[in-house]
């Protein structure tokens, strides 16, 4: 490849082989504290597919650090046997090994902290609202110590070198920011003194070290709140610690604990979040490397920075996640091929932030990968012929993964597109990754030599004259009639439901809608069904209240990071919301609209009613096959078992099409 994406860097002493590096990030796979197979598998599965450094994500540097339980255990040389499986495994692979040193100060978690949160002026954490402690001058020395235990420690494991985590808002950046640090001693004040905590940490690691042995640094910004960093700011500490030569490189990310959904942005963000604040840095480093982050996702956004020199080096982290082999599918030309990330937090934030070990939507084999040797396939001694009826994702991830085993695979889609309800999905604002994913699917089973039968749907005796060894099921669901909102009353019974002006999700996103000025959107899921489709409405022009039951707006989004800026979004298109709320009739120009909590009823006027209603599985195939040729041995995935989120669709596709 001609790309500068794939010219080496110099980083100290060590040479990256390309500039896409896997940032660091929890997975949260640690046993009892340890790294362990399901680490090691996930890391050397990155390492295979091409990424230059691997940051093995952040570890606590003593105990009031901690923040899950799938932390790597702080202080403990019983760390170190199952780190040096990993860099090893991973370094005779080609990659540098970086480990990530951290402390969040006023943010900790007192729970697994086990003692009050340290920090520089003991303001309160943003984690779970416990207050902090104002370190004393002897504590800000032992924290120092633990740093440059942790750093030896990470030697001694085999790692190249460390990163210390300075990035939204933890305990590095407290110190160097006046709004957290309000230190009257050498250690608060000034510039200077404000820079002495990174100063101290960063020399004696390099005095514990050596000179062969990298000291990156990570930091972020956040301007959409003050007492966070901004990026003159920024630019200053990075020109500091530039000056005096104390890092190697530094990285930078978006957002701060004070607003959770720039660290890791949805689909609600824009691409290339982080490039401007890696430029904004490059201006003022001169020796030291630069790194940008932060939703640079593909291959194009990847190319685009360093071409243009914004950055040394970029860090892709879910879009390795999703494709672990995105480095090298890039080298080779193969863009087309790399299976996107769709910006969802569903699988790796929205786990991490349960304190699971994470794993991905797109690719669940990711932390899985020790179990199922990643999503390299083993090819079949015995090809069979298998039909699978029904193209949403668990059909498609069925029928491919037949297909990579060597399988001879039919793929039958009653309907004019793939995708299922996915697709729906993916009409929706700013979910467009969504089918760029359904058309990387589509590319890949032609790839495979998949026969795809559009318009096709089976009846029970074509299926069994099909002759197949293997009968898969995917029919999906339909909307529900029957659904019923979070409080009563049923929908199926809701007075005024079968009035002309009532529509539903699939209506709405396929415009056999005709929906009128203003749209009372019922939202029972609290889902992309519920916002996506009101935020589609208002999209297209209409004014849409949403009444939900929930206590929030997207609920779901909420977990995943995203609710705020959806709200801003449907605020922004003039939407609104009623929450804690059920609709009880339907008067064809207004709605009953019941409060749950105080019961007090409201009439509001409107056009439409659009039902966002958790949709009924379609076993009609499924079970009709059952009846009458009992002798197929069917099997049923994805939303015609139960109503399923995508990513249990495409986990049961990936197991049972790996199974066959
Ligand atoms: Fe990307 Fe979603 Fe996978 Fe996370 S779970 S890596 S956001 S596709």
């Amino acid at each position: 490849p001609t790309s500068k994406l794939f010219e080496p860097l110099t980083l100290r002493h060590r040479t990256l082989r390309n500039r896409v590096n896997f940032g660091a990030h929890t997975a949260n796979m640690a046993e009892d504290g340890l790294p362990g197979a399901r680490h090691l598998g996930y890391y050397l599965e990155r390492a295979r597919g091409g990424a230059a450094m691997i940051v093995v994500e952040p570890i606590p540097v003593h105990q009031t650090a901690r923040l899950t339980r799938g932390n790597f255990r702080h202080q403990d040389d019983a760390v170190i046997s199952g780190f040096r499986r990993i860099t090893e495994a991973c370094k005779a692979e080609g990659s540098v090994m970086i480990h990530q040193l951290y402390h969040v100060g006023q943010h900790g978690d007192y729970d697994l902290s086990y003692a009050a949160n340290w920090s520089p002026s003991g303001l309160p954490s943003y984690h779970d609202g416990d207050g902090s402690h104002r370190m004393s001058d002897s504590e800000i020395e032992t924290i120092i110590s633990c740093f440059v235990e942790a750093a030896l420690r990470a030697q001694a494991s085999g790692f190249d070198g460390i990163e210390l985590f300075g990035a939204y808002h933890a305990l590095i950046d407290q110190f160097w920011l006046p709004w957290s640090n309000r230190r009257d001693d050498r250690w608060g004040g000034t510039f200077l003194n404000r820079m002495r905590f990174s100063t101290e940490i960063t020399s004696r690691i390099r005095k514990a070290v050596g000179d062969d042995f990298i000291i990156g640094m990570a930091t972020s910004v956040d301007e959409s709140v003050d007492a966070a960093m901004q990026t003159e700011t920024l630019q200053e500490i990075a020109r500091y610690h530039d000056e005096r030569a104390l890092i190697d490189y530094i990285t930078c990310g978006t957002g701060s604990y004070f607003d959770y959904g720039g660290i890791i942005p949805t689909f609600h963000y824009a691409d290339k979040l982080g490039a401007p604040y890696a430029e904004a840095l490059k201006s003022v480093c001169r020796h030291t490397r630069v790194q940008a982050e932060s939703h640079l996702r593909t291959p194009e956004n990847a190319l685009a920075v360093i071409a243009s020199g914004q950055a040394d080096m970029v860090s892709i982290v879910r879009g390795q996640i999703a494709d672990p082999y995105w480095v090298t599918k890039v080298a080779d030309g193969r863009h087309d091929e790399v299976r996107g990330c769709i910006s969802c937090n569903q699988m790796c934030w929205g786990r991490r932030s349960r304190d699971y070990w994470i794993s991905c939507l797109v690719n669940p084999s990711a932390g899985r990968e020790f179990e199922w040797g990643g999503d390299r396939f083993v090819k079949t001694d015995a090809p069979k012929k298998v039909l699978v009826v029904g193209g949403g994702p668990a059909g498609l991830e069925a029928a491919r993964v037949a297909a990579e085993r060597g399988h001879r695979v039919t793929l039958a889609e009653a309907g004019a597109q793939l995708g299922g309800q996915f697709r729906l999905a993916g009409m929706q604002p700013r979910r467009e990754q969504i089918l760029d994913l359904l058309a990387w699917y589509e590319r890949q089973l032609n790839r495979l030599g998949v026969t795809i039968l559009m318009n096709a749907p089976l009846d029970p005796d074509e299926i069994a004259a099909w002759d197949a060894d293997r009968v898969i099921v995917a029919t999906g669901s339909q909307p529900a009639g029957t659904g019923f909102q979070r409080s009563l009353p049923d929908m199926a019974t809701l007075p005024g439901v079968e009035k002309p002006n009532v529509w539903s999700v699939e209506n709405v996103m396929t415009r056999a809608a005709r929906l009128g000025e203003h749209v009372i959107l019922v939202d029972d899921t609290g889902d992309w069904r519920g916002l996506g489709t009101a935020l589609e409405i208002a999209r297209r022009g209409h004014r849409v209240t949403v009444v939900t039951g929930w206590a929030t707006l997207g609920e779901f989004l909420r977990r995943t990071g995203g609710d705020k800026i959806a709200r801003a979004r449907l605020r922004q298109a003039g939407g609104s919301w009623i929450t804690e709320s059920c609709v009880t009739a339907w008067e064809g120009k207004s709605a009953r609209v019941r409060n749950n909590l105080d019961g007090a009823e409201q009439r509001i006027a409107a056009d439409s009613l659009v039902l966002a209603t958790t949709n009924v599985a379609d076993t009609w195939l499924h079970d009709s096959l059952r009846e009458t040729h009992s002798e197929l041995g069917v099997e049923l995935i994805g939303d015609a078992l139960a109503p399923r989120l995508a990513v249990a669709a495409i986990y049961e596709g990936r197991v049972l099409g790996q199974s066959i």
